[in-house]
């Protein structure tokens, strides 16, 4: 159909994000125009259920007007102050009080992003500033896995273990390198339980570190549930496994809660259902329920130190942004942090994942999916042509096609690394809308067998 006026006009000026931008000069985009609740509508007020809640972003989903009021209120009062050298306010203290008081591990302080990425590429900065603070300049490797997604500055884009993120960009820099992901259906051999894999992971970092020499490697970063390299859940026992290799050549370990944190496996992190124990944690998203751009960086009293350390004899910590802890943004997480607590949206994720996972899990018998896994309220179906050999379709771009299929159901769902569609909608879905969208997904499975077929 003839793109609309906005349509045109999209095309004709943005550059869009993570989009094939020859294709989409053809077929322009879906514009969004309102949302409420779960549902997002379209300029022709056609509903889509947000399956993804956003990006990974959007727990409370639309339309929240207590978050628009504390949005609203802290810029009548200030709407904005930065918080370097000697200034502060109220709801970036305020804001990093309650992160340390709800924190997955002993945290001392915190510093404010506005994205995820930027939280990431801080990690990587703090890891090297503490590592000369500490007089080893040589400790500045960092392990991250294949696979695994942090971002896409220079730095986080290195973290991240997806082709697409280094190719023609020459990253990954130096001193970044990935270790095995931890996929059990991928990775798992015959006859091996998930305990075995996990430990085989494990000795295989361990020989990683005895290669590159313990005395260069300083940190190792991972999500508790990957996302966007597949939403891949770690077989059993991964984390300690990882954490005992990791404890035995000092090396810190880096939790990116930027997507399990704030309830999307049923615990406030990823960290207490995974059995992680970091030095430092990365959030964003979540935070604000996407309703401001804001991220944070939260580390344990010896990494503080050594900053403390540095920056005196340094004469600054000399790493910041603006919008560091912006006054807007921290209000309306306030507010968010708050909003979970009060309606317990943590325990009612825990409630309702057996459910989710029992709606996707159901789709493990449709021809086309090779894997439906589920944790909390966070899942997906890896797609394969052959579900004996897991071999991929000659056809490029089948989740991509089911994503675009969902999308005419009326249900908003993206196609990830590995021909894997991910699903993960806003923590407030009840559970006749897990069966709404599990209904739009199974309509949309059964058209995408016959375009395969076709
Ligand atoms: N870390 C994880 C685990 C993510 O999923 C993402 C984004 O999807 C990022 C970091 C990067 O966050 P942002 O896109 O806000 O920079």
């Amino acid at each position: 159909s003839p793109l609309s006026n906005l349509a045109v006009r999209d095309v004709e000026t943005l550059i869009h994000p993570y989009t094939n931008l020859a294709q989409h000069r053809e077929t322009g985009p879906l514009v969004l125009e309102r949302g409420q609740g779960i549902r997002v509508y379209d300029s022709n007020g056609k509903d889509y259920i947000e399956g993804l809640a956003g990006l990974w972003c959007t727990s409370l989903g639309y339309g929240n007007e207590e978050l628009v009021e504390a949005a609203a209120a802290q810029m009548r009062k200030l709407s904005f102050t930065h918080i370097f050298g000697g200034k502060s306010h109220d709801p970036a203290i305020e804001l990093a009080e309650k992160l340390k008081e709800i924190a997955p591990a002993e945290i001392s302080k915190v510093f404010f992003t506005s994205s995820g990425s930027e939280a990431n590429d801080t990690q990587v900065k703090l890891v090297w500033y503490y590592n000369n603070a500490l007089g080893r300049p040589e400790k500045k490797k960092i392990i991250a896995r294949q696979r695994g997604y942090h971002g896409v500055t220079i730095a986080s884009a290195s973290l991240t273990g997806l082709p697409a993120n280094h190719g023609d960009f020459d990253l990954p820099i130096k001193n970044i390198m990935h270790t095995d992901c931890p996929h059990p259906y991928r990775g798992m051999e015959a006859g091996e339980s998930e305990e075995d894999f996990s430990r085989r992971l494990a000795q295989n970092l361990e020989e990683m570190i005895l290669r590159e020499g313990p005395e260069t490697v300083a940190a190792f970063i991972a999500e508790p549930v990957m996302g966007a390299g597949g939403v891949i859940i770690p077989p059993k026992g991964y984390f300690p496994a990882i954490q005992e290799v990791l404890r035995k050549y000092d090396v810190l370990m880096i939790d990116d809660e930027v997507i399990c944190g704030f309830g999307r496996l049923g615990t406030m992190f990823g960290a207490q259902t995974l059995d992680i124990r970091p030095d430092t944690v990365s959030v964003a998203k979540a935070l604000s329920s996407a309703y401001q751009p804001i991220g944070a960086v939260m580390v344990n009293e010896a990494v503080y130190q050594a900053m403390v350390e540095e920056s005196r004899k340094l004469g600054t910590f000399g790493h910041g942004y603006t919008y560091s802890g912006h006054p807007v943004a921290a209000a309306v997480a306030i507010k968010t942090l708050e909003i979970y607590e009060r309606e317990n949206i943590v325990g009612q994720v825990a409630a309702k994942a057996p459910h989710f996972a029992r709606r996707i899990q159901g789709f493990a018998d449709h021809p086309l999916v090779g894997d439906a896994r589920a944790l909390g309220l966070i899942g997906a179906l890896e797609l394969v042509a052959n579900k004996e050999t897991k071999a991929g379709f000659t056809k490029p771009g089948v989740a991509a096609k089911l994503a675009s299929l969902c999308e005419a159901e009326g249900l908003i769902l993206r196609a990830i690394f590995g021909e894997t569609l991910a699903i993960c909608p806003p923590l407030i879905i009840t559970e006749a809308e897990i069966d709404e969208l599990a209904d739009r997904l199974g309509r949309a499975l059964d058209q995408c067998e016959a375009w395969v077929a076709a």
